[in-house]
Order: structure tokens, then C-alpha cells, then sequence
């Protein structure tokens, strides 16, 4: 192994230094930024990363100013990026460092890994990028090279890990893993390989096998399944808008505005609570239906449930789909103009400039911009 680990090292980062792509935290020297883009890029494309690791260095240029956010402004920085845990957890793990490390990242992976949200692949690659720690960063691309480089049907992580490990160039570790992500993100593809043009193509044993489309063996993902919710998109005119980092109050119909909002209305949405999917965001009240025929009646009865009154008929805007991991959404909002403070102590009214400083996840947002739309122009815009 070891004359073919130098083989691999030596090719593989002579394409790096020839190829590599310039992107914002190559480079950087920085733990923390580090840190924060390889937590980004979990599960996320590179272009997708970089407007948003810009935009968070830019509010939360280091570990102290990050473990002094509160959680809202943490996901507001994070809204659009999805998985939103990842956000929560860097910001758990940040408070973590100042309390027991004085502010710095520990050095090495071992000790990385015992931080909230931190896994063997983010410790190898902090380790490796930022202390120079020759240790292994496996991610679903390296997982993918590795698999096909040795003609592997179907490994184990542990197996995986052990060939990583044995393959890192002691010399340059954080380039190493960085080159062997970065082969699988943009030559070793997961459809269509582009073999011709990939520096390990000499000893690739699938490759000199044929078997590269066969590695790793595909497996039957199971079905997600998909749920209705009718949403209700209560709107009153002329709300007080205490935005609630502000610590406001639910607000009253009828009193004038304090805030933001152009056009004097206001929605309710409500906070999610606890630690699961989507804690900590705001969101339109909603109900799980059956099917998409009874979203109507559910949206009127939930209103009654929030005691709000109703003014008007439900206007149904167009349906809004969501695929999670586990879960496919499809959101079914009603728009209906209300009177009442309403029920819910949790929630919160807030006007259209409001909505853009509190975190929404996407299908919300989406929500939000078309009530704004059908509220101001009417339902001939629907
Ligand atoms: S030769 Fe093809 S299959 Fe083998 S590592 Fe390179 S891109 Fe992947």
C-alpha cells in the first residue's frame, strides 16, 4: 500500500496545485472559518455555499462573535441553507469552545469530535485543514473515489476510513482531503465519471476492471413519504409589529403600527419550538390533512381554534411543495383576512418588513412573498 499511496498522493495533488478552484476559505488559516465552510458544505453544493459563507463571516467574523448570537439571528444567517441542526449546533459547539477551550478550536480531531455536532468528517477535516493533522476527512465524494480506486462493491465506513487514513499524505493532510473532495465533487461524478480527464484514472482498479459504473453498488432508497398541510395565512390590518427579538407582545388589531411595515398589515405565524426539524423558525399555523380536499375546511376550522374571526373568504394560493430527507411537504395556504388578537401567546404579528428579519424556512418564505403579492394587488395576481 504504501508505494501505491505515494502514487496516489503524488498524482492527486499535482492535479490539485494544477486545477484546484478558487473558492473563499481556500487558504484560510483560520480554524473557526474553517470550521464553518466545512459545516456548510455538508450536504450542500459548493455554489450554493459560497454566497452564504461570505455572508456569515460577514456577521459572525469569528468563534467570540458567534457564541455571543442569539439562536434567531444564527438561523436567520443560515435561512435558504436547509438542514437547519447544522446552524443550531455551530452555534452550540461555539459557546462550548469559549467556555472550555478560552475561544480556540482544540487541535486535534479527537478532540474536535467530543463538540456538539461534531462528527469523525468534520473533526478530520478541521484537523487536517487547520492544524495539519494527518487524519482522514470521508464524505459521501471520498466515499464514492475510494470505492471505484479500489474496486470495492460495497464498503463499510470503517473499511472506508482505514484506506483515507492510510492514503493521506502525512506532508500536506488538509490538501489531501481537500483534493480527493474535491476529484469526487468534480470528476469522479456520481452518474457519469469523467475518467479521461481524472489523474487516478492509472490506478483506478474499476476503471481497468469496467466496473466503474457498478461502484459503489447502488441501493434501493426507500420511498419518502409525503404529507398535506393546510396553512393559515391570517392577515389584519393595522397590527402593532413588535418584532419579537424586541421582546414584543402579540400585538392588537386596531392599534397603529411601531414598525416596518409599508402597507399597514400584518400575518400571524408562530415560533417552532423544542430541538426537532425546523426548531427555533417561524411559520404560518398549520394542520396535517388527509387530502388536499380538505384543506379548506381545516384551514377555517384552525382559525376558529386560534379565535380569530374571519372577514372574508379564504383565498387558496398555489400549493407549496417541500421535500425534506425523510418527509415530502406540500403546504396548501389560505389567505383570510381576521379580526382578533387571537389564542396563541406563542405567536407573534408581523408585518412584510418583519418577516424578513425573523428565520422562515424556504416553503414559508415562499408562502409569505405570495400573501404579500395576493394582500396588496388582490387575488387577480394569484
Ligand atoms: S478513473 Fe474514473 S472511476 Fe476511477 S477515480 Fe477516476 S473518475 Fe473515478
Amino acid at each position: 500500500m504504501s508505494a501505491e499511496a505515494e502514487a496516489v498522493r503524488c498524482l492527486l495533488l499535482a492535479a490539485y496545485d494544477a486545477r484546484k478552484r478558487d473558492l473563499p476559505w481556500r487558504g484560510e488559516s483560520d480554524p473557526y472559518r474553517i470550521w464553518v465552510a466545512e459545516v456548510m458544505l455538508q450536504q450542500t453544493r459548493v455554489k450554493t455555499v459560497v454566497p452564504y459563507y461570505r455572508r456569515w463571516i460577514r456577521h459572525f467574523p469569528s468563534l467570540e462573535a458567534l457564541a455571543e448570537a442569539r439562536e434567531e439571528e444564527v438561523l436567520l444567517a443560515w435561512q435558504g441553507l436547509g438542514y437547519y441542526a447544522r446552524a443550531r449546533r455551530l452555534l452550540a459547539a461555539a459557546q462550548v469552545v469559549r467556555e472550555r477551550y478560552g475561544g480556540e478550536l482544540p487541535a486535534s480531531a479527537e478532540e474536535l469530535r467530543r463538540l456538539p455536532g461534531v462528527g469523525d468528517y468534520t473533526a478530520g477535516a478541521v484537523a487536517s485543514m487547520a492544524f495539519g493533522e494527518a487524519v482522514p476527512a470521508v464524505d459521501g465524494n471520498v466515499k464514492r473515489v475510494l470505492a471505484r480506486l479500489f474496486d470495492l462493491p460495497d464498503p463499510g465506513t470503517a473499511e472506508l476510513r482505514g484506506l483515507a487514513g492510510a492514503l493521506v499524505d502525512p506532508h500536506r493532510p488538509g490538501d489531501f482531503n481537500q483534493a480527493l473532495m474535491e476529484l469526487g465533487s468534480t470528476v469522479c461524478l456520481p452518474r457519469s465519471p469523467l475518467c479521461p480527464s481524472c489523474p487516478l484514472e492509472t490506478l483506478c482498479l474499476a476503471r481497468g476492471r469496467g466496473t466503474v459504473g457498478e461502484r459503489p453498488a447502488r441501493k434501493g432508497r426507500p420511498a419518502v413519504p409525503g404529507v398535506e398541510m393546510a396553512v393559515v395565512v391570517a392577515v389584519a390590518a393595522s397590527v402593532t409589529g413588535a418584532a419579537p427579538e424586541d421582546g414584543g407582545h402579540a400585538g392588537r388589531p386596531g392599534e397603529a403600527r411601531e414598525t416596518g411595515a409599508s402597507c399597514g398589515i400584518s400575518f400571524f405565524l408562530r415560533k417552532r419550538r423544542g430541538t426537532g426539524l425546523l426548531a427555533g423558525m417561524w411559520e404560518f399555523p398549520g394542520v396535517q390533512v388527509a387530502d388536499a380536499g380538505r384543506a379548506r375546511g381545516a384551514a377555517l376550522e384552525l382559525v376558529g381554534e386560534l379565535e380569530l374571526d374571519v372577514l372574508g373568504p379564504p383565498v387558496e394560493l398555489d400549493a407549496v411543495a417541500h421535500a425534506f430527507t425523510h418527509l415530502k411537504v406540500r403546504y396548501r395556504p389560505f389567505v383570510l383576512w381576521v379580526s382578533g388578537v387571537g389564542s396563541d401567546t406563542e405567536g407573534r404579528w408581523l408585518g412584510p418588513e418583519e418577516l424578513s428579519r425573523v428565520p422562515l424556512p424556504v416553503a414559508q418564505e415562499r408562502i409569505a412573498q405570495a400573501a404579500i403579492e395576493v394582500v396588496r394587488h388582490g387575488p387577480q395576481s394569484l
